[in-house]
């Protein structure tokens, strides 16, 4: 394993778990069986772990965490937090559900850009407080604009930025991958703390995991790489990514043959909730129901918050 730090923490994986992959929006396996993967990658030096507040999941945290040293874990969670009331329920909420006393980063999830970002200031200033009382170490925001990483530089309460980043730039909202990339050098001058996410694209990449892997880890503005994994051999192949170690054959065609996807259940009413929240323009409206065209859905789920019914699941 690569070990980073993060500011003052020394040790943290390079490799972050990402638990969306865990939460029910995209699994159905039992709690167990979640922790149990847990623990495995943790056995396999991962050491630090990504959720939020729309997963829902943490209750595998906590049961991961409890027989673990809490100080050994970096444990990253976000939520669309917009004033102080809602900023300490965020917090109350991850603290109490994940039974910790602080939590190394906190973010705003899913941020477009500046304006955006003082119009949840009222949160940000009451993160800041629990900042002071150590309650979060650090701070940030998760994204999938280019315009976002730009305007980061703008606020010094940003120490971590999440952006979206593979190497064909699939899902990136309003650029390529060589703005993403020069937003983010510059990003990293300013001293953010970058954590890559979507790394295989949603999933588009898969068959060309390890060229997307190495495309990422090989950027030296990038201090972590999170990805979301739900079988043994997924976390395998990642170690094996980032290790340069060689992949028995019977892992590498799992992981090359793996295929999720999005699927909205027949029951759908055709609100438009979901159609509304998703940025990839991947959902739409036809005949009164929901239909995804998966060549643009990145699987990131923020939709699946948004059905009323439950109606939408990655499989
Ligand atoms: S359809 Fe849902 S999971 Fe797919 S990109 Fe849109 S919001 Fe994300
Ligand atoms: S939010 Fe749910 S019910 Fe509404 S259109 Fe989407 S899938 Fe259908």
């Amino acid at each position: 394993m690569k070990y980073i730090k993060l500011f003052e923490k020394e040790n943290v994986s390079k490799l972050c778990y990402g638990t969306l992959s865990l939460s029910k929006l995209q699994n159905s396996d039992t709690l167990e069986n979640k922790v149990r993967l847990l623990d495995y990658a943790y056995e396999r030096g991962i050491n630090f772990f990504d959720t939020a507040e729309l997963y829902d999941n943490y209750n595998i945290l906590r049961e991961f965490i409890k027989d673990k040293d809490r100080d050994k874990l970096t444990i990253a969670s976000k939520s669309y937090a917009y004033d102080k009331y809602t900023a300490e329920y965020s917090i109350n909420k991850a603290l109490k559900e994940m039974n910790t006393d602080y939590l190394d980063i906190f973010m705003l999830h899913e941020q477009d850009n500046g304006n955006n970002f003082l119009g949840h200031y009222q949160a940000v200033d009451r993160f800041m407080k629990y900042k002071d009382q150590g309650i979060i170490r650090h701070f940030g925001i998760s994204t999938h604009r280019v315009e976002a990483v730009k305007d980061s530089i703008k606020f010094k309460e940003i120490e971590i930025l999440f952006p979206l980043l593979n190497y064909k730039g699939i899902g990136i909202q309003d650029g390529s991958i060589e703005d993403m990339t020069e937003a983010l050098k510059k990003a990293k001058e300013n001293e953010k703390f970058i954590m890559a996410m979507k790394i295989y694209g949603g999933g588009h990449l898969i068959r060309e995991a390890e060229k997307a892997f190495k495309y990422v880890d090989g950027l030296s503005y990038v201090d972590s790489i999170a990805i979301g994994m739900s079988t043994i051999e997924e976390i395998e192949a990642n170690i094996s990514y980032l290790e340069n170690n060689e992949l028995s054959n019977n892992i590498k065609n799992k992981i090359r043959n793996q295929k999720r996807s999005l699927v909205i259940e027949e029951w759908c009413g055709g609100c438009g909730n979901c159609v509304r929240k998703c940025r990839q323009n991947a959902l739409m409206l036809v005949d009164g129901k929901c239909k995804v065209v998966m060549e643009k859905c990145v699987l990131c789920s923020y939709c699946a918050g948004e059905c009323p019914d439950f109606y939408i699941k990655i499989v």
